[in-house]
C-alpha cells in the first residue's frame, strides 16, 4: 500500500512504524501555532526556532537547562503539499539594517525541527539517545471559524450571514451588501458579473466590519478574511442570498442535511449553492481533516494589549472572538470532526504576546488577564479534556527596562524605539529615536478591565502601548556564536508545550 492511499492520520502512524522498523525511531509532535491576524505567530515561530537552533537562553525549558538537549536542527518537513514556513527570510529581515519585523501569517505553513536528546529515564537511555521531530504548523486563527460551516447548508448559512449583516447595518458596507442581495432574484439566470460583484461586496463588508469591531473577526467564511493561496480563486466567488424558497439543490447539500427544495440548474441560486458546497468540500474539510485534526499540542496567541489600548469594549470583543476560535477545540462540536480526532490536542497554551510592551511589574497582571480571557472562552466554548495554561510572553524583546524620575518618585518605564508614526500623548515618533515610556499599570484583578458592572473608572486600565522597532539580530559573531533574540518566557512556553516529550 502506498502512503498516499491512506488518510493522513493512518499515514502518520505507518510512517512512524516504518521509521521504527528501520531503526530510526523518532517520535513526532505536531504543534499548532494560531491566533488572529497580528497576534504574533510569525515572530513567535521565528524566535522559537532561532533560540533552539542558536545560542538561546532558555533556563526554564527543563531539558535544555538540564543539558540533555544535544542538538536541534531543521529538517525537510514530512508534508510535501504544505508550504514551508519561510524561517530564513524572516530571520534575514530581523538581521537587516535597520531591522524589520517579518510579514505576518497569511496562510498555513510548516517547519520541522529535530531534537537529539538524552532521556531522563535510565530505561529509555538503555535504548540509546532520543530523537524527537517537532512539526510546527502555523495557520490563521480566522480559519477555525469555518468549523460552523460543516453543519450548515447554503440556505442556513445565508440566513445567518445576512442576519449578522443586519446587526452590523450601522456600517455602510453592510447596508450595501443587504441592498444588493435584497434586490436579487435567486431564480434568475446566473450572470457571472453579478456573482463577482456580490462576492466583492461581501468581502468588503467582512473586512470593514472586522476592522471596526474585532469580535466581528468571527464572521466567516475564514478564507474571505485570510484567503491564503485562494486569493482570487473561483472558490471564493459566493455570497449569501436572502432566505426565500428554492435555494437548496438536491444532491448538492453537505451530507446529513436534507435539501429542502431545488433551484433550477443555471440559476444564480444554483450556482452560489454549488460554490458554497465546493468551498466546504474542497477548502474547509481538507483543512480540518489534513491539518487541524492531526495536531497534538496547540499554542493560541492573543494580542490582549492592543485590545486594552482600545478600552473595555474591545476586551469583551476579544473574548467573544476567542470563543469563536476556541470552539474548534471543543470535543464533540462536530461529529464529522470528532470522528477524525484519533489523537486530540491535550495541551493548549493560551499566551498573551508582546509582554515587553509592559514593565515586568505588570506581567503577572497580564497573565491574570489572559487567564480571565481563557476562562471566559473556556466556559463559553465548553472545551474539556485538554490542559490549558495562560502565559504572558514576548517572543522577541524589543525593549529594556529603566526608571525615570517624576518629581521625587522613581517610576518604572520601558525603553525602546517606537516605530515611525506611533503616537503617545500627542507626540508622533520618527522611528529612529530611543524613548523611555511609562506604559501604565494593569490592575491585579482583570475582571475590572472587562465592561460590565465591575468596571470602574479607577479600574479601567490606564495602559498605552506603542509598537517598537525590532532589535537587530546578529546572525553570526566573529567567534562563531549564533545569538538568538532575547525573549520573555519563551522557555516556559516551550517547557509546557513539549518538555514532557523530551523527558
Ligand atoms: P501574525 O499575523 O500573527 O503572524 O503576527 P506577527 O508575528 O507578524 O506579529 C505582528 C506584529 O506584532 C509584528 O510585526 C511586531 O510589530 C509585533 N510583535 C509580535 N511579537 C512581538 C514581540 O514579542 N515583541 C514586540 N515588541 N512586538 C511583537
Amino acid at each position: 500500500m502506498k502512503l498516499t492511499d491512506l488518510t493522513d492520520p493512518a499515514a502518520d502512524a505507518l510512517r512512524e512504524a516504518r521509521a521504527l522498523a528501520a531503526g530510526h525511531s523518532a517520535a513526532t509532535v505536531r504543534l499548532g501555532v494560531t491566533g488572529l491576524s497580528r497576534a504574533g505567530k510569525t515572530v513567535f515561530i521565528t524566535s522559537l526556532v532561532r533560540n533552539l537552533t542558536g545560542d538561546g537562553r532558555l533556563p526554564f525549558f527543563a531539558p535544555h537547562a538540564q543539558g540533555r538537549i544535544r542538538r536541534v536542527y531543521l529538517e525537510p518537513q514530512p508534508d510535501d503539499a504544505l508550504p514551508r514556513f519561510t524561517y530564513e527570510d524572516h530571520l534575514a529581515l530581523l538581521a537587516a539594517d535597520p531591522p524589520v519585523w517579518p510579514e505576518g501569517t497569511r496562510r498555513i505553513s510548516q517547519l520541522r525541527l529535530t531534537f537529539e536528546y538524552t532521556s531522563e529515564s535510565a530505561l529509555r537511555r538503555a535504548f540509546g539517545d532520543g530523537r524527537l521531530h517537532l512539526d510546527i504548523v502555523d495557520y490563521p486563527g480566522e480559519w477555525l471559524i469555518d468549523l460552523a460551516l460543516l453543519d450548515q447548508d447554503f440556505a442556513t448559512w445565508s440566513r445567518q450571514a445576512l442576519a449578522d449583516a443586519a446587526v452590523a447595518a450601522r456600517y455602510p458596507h453592510a447596508r450595501a451588501l443587504l441592498a444588493f442581495t435584497g434586490a436579487l432574484d435567486p431564480h434568475a439566470a446566473l450572470d457571472e458579473a453579478v456573482a463577482q460583484q456580490g462576492a466583492r461586496l461581501f468581502r468588503t463588508y467582512l473586512a470593514a466590519a472586522r476592522a471596526a469591531e474585532p469580535h466581528l473577526s468571527t464572521l466567516g467564511p475564514g478564507r474571505f478574511l485570510m484567503p491564503g493561496d485562494l486569493d482570487g480563486s473561483p472558490l471564493l466567488t459566493f455570497f449569501p442570498l436572502p432566505p426565500i424558497s428554492g435555494l437548496a439543490i438536491s444532491g448538492l447539500a453537505p451530507s446529513g442535511l436534507a435539501p429542502s427544495e431545488t433551484a433550477a440548474r443555471g440559476s444564480l441560486g444554483h450556482a452560489l449553492t454549488r460554490r458554497y458546497d465546493s468551498y466546504v468540500a474542497h477548502v474547509v474539510k481538507p483543512f480540518f481533516r489534513d491539518h487541524f485534526a492531526r495536531l497534538d499540542r496547540q499554542i493560541v496567541l492573543v494580542d490582549a494589549l492592543s485590545a486594552l489600548n482600545r478600552g473595555p469594549q474591545a476586551l469583551d470583543d476579544l473574548a467573544t472572538a476567542m470563543t469563536g476560535v476556541l470552539k474548534a477545540f471543543r470535543p464533540g462540536t462536530n461529529s464529522w470532526l470528532s470522528r477524525l480526532f484519533r489523537r486530540r490536542v491535550d495541551r493548549i497554551l493560551f499566551a498573551a504576546t508582546k509582554a515587553d510592551h509592559l514593565h515586568h511589574s505588570s506581567h503577572s497582571a497580564l497573565e491574570a488577564l489572559v487567564g480571565a480571557l481563557t476562562e471566559t472562552a473556556r466556559t463559553r466554548a465548553e472545551f474539556a479534556g485538554a490542559v490549558v495554561k495562560p502565559l504572558a510572553l514576548a517572543a522577541i524583546r524589543a525593549t529594556r527596562e529603566g526608571e525615570v524620575k517624576s518629581g521625587r518618585e522613581l517610576v518604572p518605564c520601558i525603553i525602546g524605539t517606537p516605530l515611525a508614526g506611533e503616537r503617545v500623548a500627542g507626540v508622533t515618533f520618527d522611528g529612529k529615536t530611543e524613548t523611555a515610556l511609562f506604559p501604565g499599570d494593569l490592575p491585579a484583578d482583570p475582571q475590572v478591565l472587562f465592561s460590565g458592572p465591575a468596571t470602574t473608572a479607577a479600574g479601567a486600565a490606564d495602559v498605552r502601548t506603542v509598537r517598537f522597532r525590532a532589535p537587530r539580530l546578529v546572525l553570526e559573531t566573529s567567534g562563531g556564536g549564533r545569538p538568538a533574540p532575547a525573549h520573555i518566557r519563551l522557555d516556559r512556553a516551550l517547557d509546557f508545550l513539549i518538555g514532557d516529550k523530551l523527558a
